[in-house]
């Protein structure tokens, strides 16, 4: 827990024995560790107004603990493990009834209650949704401003949204803003001539692919055709799984894909798809 200038952790979060502690152990011991730290910029120095702006302390917590732990343990390459575990279980909970926006009304302090998949993992999926959007620089520019801005003050989104906006450099122009609306694009012959959605899974959203297709990722990636596993990220192989079960889930694909999919899962080393 973070107060000003004072860290307080549960005793628990905090042991870990070289010879005895797993290496999931020291990673959970570093990432609480740099999560409270950011609390004291984001929280701490500036502080959401009110309770429905909770995501200003806790998504950017959530988020920059990653550059935290990256910079400390430069070999982990943490930011691997981002879908596993922030972007997969805000997906879970964002297709629940239960969902609710990121910044939402709350009227009276009883009212505070909210999912935390929502606020910390989905709101951290956002922001780094906005990283790749941006580019580092400006996204960083940005946040160096509304830390300024802001500091030793209450903030609600609407100044977030406001520094972000001084350094985007897009329009919604380059978008799709209407369903019939098409674009053309050039596939990377790297890739077997196919064309892979939602690079690295920067975006929060599922891909879905006409059934031919998935059948063709299906046969590149099991048979590992041309060494394509290599040319693929660790995100971008971990987003097939996820887009395929989420989508089949929802009724949008036959279960038969992500199963004969995962079959690719015997040749995969990393943790995060598994
Ligand atoms: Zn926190």
């Amino acid at each position: 827990m973070e107060n000003w200038g004072l860290i307080t952790f549960r005793e628990t979060a905090m042991l870990y024995h070289e010879d005895e502690s797993t290496s999931a152990n020291k990673m959970a011991t570093i990432a609480v560790i740099a999560h409270e730290i950011t609390h004291m910029w984001f929280g701490n120095l500036v502080t959401c107004k009110w309770w429905s702006d909770l995501w200003l302390n806790e998504a950017f917590a959530s988020y920059l603990e990653y550059a935290a732990v990256e910079s400390v343990e430069t070999t982990w390459n943490y930011f691997d493990l981002f879908l596993m575990t922030d972007t997969l279980s805000a997906l879970t909970a964002d297709s629940s009834a239960t969902s609710h926006s990121i910044v939402r009304p709350v009227r009276e302090p009883e009212e505070r209650a909210y999912t935390s998949a929502i606020v910390y993992n989905k709101g951290a999926s956002v922001l780094r949704m906005l990283e790749f959007v941006m580019g580092t620089t400006s996204f960083q520019k940005a946040l160096t401003a509304y830390i300024k801005a802001n500091e030793y003050n209450v903030v609600e989104t609407v100044q977030l949204w406001d520094e972000l906006e001084k350094e985007n450099t897009h329009t919604q122009l380059e978008f799709i803003t209407k369903k019939e609306e098409t674009i053309t694009v050039e596939t990377d012959a790297s890739l077997n001539g196919l064309l892979k959605i939602n690079t690295n899974s920067e975006g929060f959203y599922l891909v879905n692919y006409p059934e031919e297709d998935w059948g063709k990722w299906i046969d590149a990636l099991v048979n590992d055709q041309n060494s394509i596993l290599s040319d693929l990220t660790v995100s971008d192989r971990t987003n097939f799984i996820i887009d395929s079960f989420y989508l089949s889930r929802a009724g949008l694909l036959s279960y038969e894909t992500p199963l004969a999919l995962s079959e690719y899962l015997k040749r995969e080393k990393h943790l995060t798809p598994w």
